[in-house]
């Protein structure tokens, strides 16, 4: 048994602020376990089910959403994305740090949480793009979206971006390295804080 209770680490940000590659490799480096979100959306290629997410249809989201297994939950670019409890709870007891890679909404849910589990473990990150010219050429060079819903994707960023001061932590990109060491810092030292000591 860990000397103490793990961190929850709720990480948000635009779609092409780098933040989901950032979660992947902390649990890449087994730094944290990366929360595998359920989603409505579809596969994009290349991504791998219960893996990069629990693709679900409309109607077992709903009926998980009725059990009440999920932690927080959004819609979010006209599909349903929510977090198991199972891919959180059990971990933090465990004392194993726990990342989240969710939008606002999901994340103002989780500030809202009164659990005690919850409240002790919670720390959240806004990662900012470096800019709107910057974000643009991100969101062009992974090739993934055509030109409308890269349009649709940075209204969304303009959106969200609206919430940082929400955050106790805000990053702004910089090169993937410099936020990867950013991050690792953030853990490292919210693991000395002496409120989750048992
Ligand atoms: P994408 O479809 O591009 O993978 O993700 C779209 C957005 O949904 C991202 O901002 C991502 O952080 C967010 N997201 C992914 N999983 C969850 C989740 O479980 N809950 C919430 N609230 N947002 C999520």
């Amino acid at each position: 048994m860990s000397e103490r209770t793990g961190i929850l680490l709720v990480v948000s940000g635009p779609s092409g602020s780098g933040k989901t590659t950032l979660c992947r490799r902390l649990a890449g480096e087994k730094a944290a376990h990366y929360s595998i979100s359920c989603t409505t959306r579809e596969p994009r290629p290349g991504e791998i089910a219960d893996q990069d997410y629990h693709f679900v249809s409309p109607a077992e989201f709903r009926a998980r959403l009725d059990a009440g297994d999920f932690l927080e939950h959004a819609q979010v670019h006209g599909n349903f994305y929510g977090t198991l409890r199972s891919e959180v709870m059990g971990y933090l007891e465990a004392g194993t740090d726990v990342v989240m890679d969710i939008d606002v909404q999901g994340a103002a849910q989780v500030r809202a949480c009164v659990e005690p589990a919850i409240q002790r473990a919670r720390v959240d990150l806004f990662v900012m793009p470096p800019g709107e010219q910057e974000l643009h050429a991100r969101l062009v060079g992974r090739g993934t979206d055509s030109a409308a819903i890269i349009a649709l994707r940075m209204q969304n960023a303009r959106d969200e971006i609206q919430h940082w001061p929400s955050y106790a932590y805000r990053l702004v990109s910089a090169t993937h390295e410099e936020d990867y060491a950013r991050i690792k810092a953030l853990l490292t030292t919210e693991q000395l804080r002496v409120s989750r000591l048992r």
